[in-house]
């Protein structure tokens, strides 16, 4: 069955996009089920990510990426979500550091960080939410205090970090002036370094440690974790943008990837979507009841149909955002409507397929079951269907300006 709009594509992205799909449907959709009820990081998806490049889309290609834009990797993202959204979740804060780091970052930075980025030797975290707030950013208590030998020593508590055990580095926001009017004045962006997959990091990491990870309904494989900061010491040169130009700027750098961040988001909207329209279809016309296939009844083929019309408007949102982005526009109001129309269209379109398959949807045995756990993730992170619309709201109002 065709998926994307084909026609919308370069050729470029067409082989792109059925290589990727060729992966999901014999690497991730068939091995998901397992990894999902045992709850364990898919390394060998990672490792065979990593050789496909799949790490370094956007990374440019001096630094070993493959130096592709926003939109042929939205398209990529969707792909690998109508697998599991949970390997879209393993790539999705990586790729908001490396932006952080191609938008913002010093030449050292690039240097020492994206070539590894772009292998996937390095994976990266992005942490801004804490125990007592996550949509309101600007309430962030943690902080950063500089030292009398010129580091910066972090101390405070970060919680549902993607990626916060695996990760080597962290993209992380804390508060380096108590006294800035606003808060966001006196908010930097620090790029933390540690071990991966260790708890108790010690020597020149020490100070980070990961508890445990957080138990969830879906979104399983990947993990998600407090990171504790208790008297970690950060170089200056680890500030994102170096201490000159980057102090005080973390938290517009942030609110920037999270544009990005948000777009991505969409477009695992529309890959889950997809996939529970494509289950729909073909349980719909396996199952029979009053003597002939359910899709044959009108009710079951108007829920198809809204699926798909809901899919094909999410989707051109989506790449509506990303076009603008990468053609150096301000998108913030467009990746705000693709994150809440395919966010909202892969909860709705999850919950059809799940009502299609009747009492059989509630069974572990098919996949929509695990979809209908992992969909209500997508309402949540990069910002709630809340924020959007309030960030939708306000920039129409600032563009509509009477
Ligand atoms: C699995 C998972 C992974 C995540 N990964 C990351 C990550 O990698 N990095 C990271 O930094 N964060 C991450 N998050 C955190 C996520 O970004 C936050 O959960 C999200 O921003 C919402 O914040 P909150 O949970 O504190 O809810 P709150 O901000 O407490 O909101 C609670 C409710 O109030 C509503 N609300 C809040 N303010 C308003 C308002 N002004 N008007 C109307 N309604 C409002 C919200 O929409 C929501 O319905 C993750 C979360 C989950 C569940």
């Amino acid at each position: 069955m065709s998926q994307a709009s084909y026609q919308e594509m370069t050729e470029d992205q067409k082989a792109i996009i059925e290589m990727v799909r060729q992966f999901v449907d014999e690497q991730i959709i068939p091995n998901a089920e397992q990894y999902d009820h045992e709850d364990k990081f898919p390394e060998p998806i990672v490792e065979q990510m990593k050789e496909l490049g799949l790490f370094g889309v956007t990374v440019p290609e001096q630094y070993g990426g493959m130096g592709l834009d926003l939109t042929t990797y939205a398209m990529i993202v969707e792909e690998l979500s109508r697998g599991w959204i949970s390997i879209s979740g393993v790539v999705n804060t990586h790729f908001i550091g490396s932006y952080l780091l191609m938008k913002f970052g010093t030449d050292e930075q690039k240097e020492t960080f994206l070539p590894k980025m772009a292998t996937g030797e390095m994976r990266a975290a992005f942490s801004l939410s804490e125990p007592e707030t996550g949509s309101d950013v600007q309430a962030i208590k943690a902080s950063a205090n500089k030292d009398a030998d010129g580091n910066w020593e972090i101390n405070g508590q970060k919680m549902w970090v993607t990626n916060g055990l695996g990760s080597s580095l962290v993209f992380v926001l804390a508060k380096t002036d108590s006294k800035a009017d606003p808060p966001y004045k006196g908010m930097t962006c620090f790029i933390t370094e540690k071990e991966p997959w260790v708890e108790t990091n010690s020597g020149e990491f020490a100070g980070l440690t990961v508890p445990p990870k957080i138990k969830k309904m879906g979104y399983k494989g990947v993990e998600s974790t407090e990171l504790v900061y208790d008297g970690y010491r950060c170089p200056p040169d680890r500030i994102l943008a170096g201490e000159e130009d980057g102090l005080g700027k973390g938290f517009s750098q942030m609110m920037d990837a999270l544009e990005v961040g948000r777009v991505n988001v969409a477009a695992r909207g529309v890959g889950i979507a997809q996939r529970a329209l494509e289950l729909a279809l073909r349980y719909s016309q396996e199952r029979k009841t009053f003597g002939k296939p359910i899709a044959q009844h009108q009710a079951i083929q108007f829920k198809l149909a809204d699926m798909a019309t809901k899919i094909e408007a999410a989707r051109l949102v989506t790449r509506k955002a990303c076009r603008m982005k990468d053609a150096g526009e301000r998108s913030d109001l467009e990746a705000g409507m693709a994150k809440l129309i395919a966010s909202e269209t892969g909860k709705e379109c999850v919950e059809d397929c799940f009502r299609i398959h009747g009492g059989y949807g509630y069974s572990k045995e098919y996949e929509v079951e695990r979809l209908y756990r992992d969909a209500p993730l997508l309402l949540i992170g990069e910002g709630t269907s809340e924020i959007q619309r309030m960030v939708i709201g306000k920039k129409l109002l600032q563009r509509h300006k009477i």
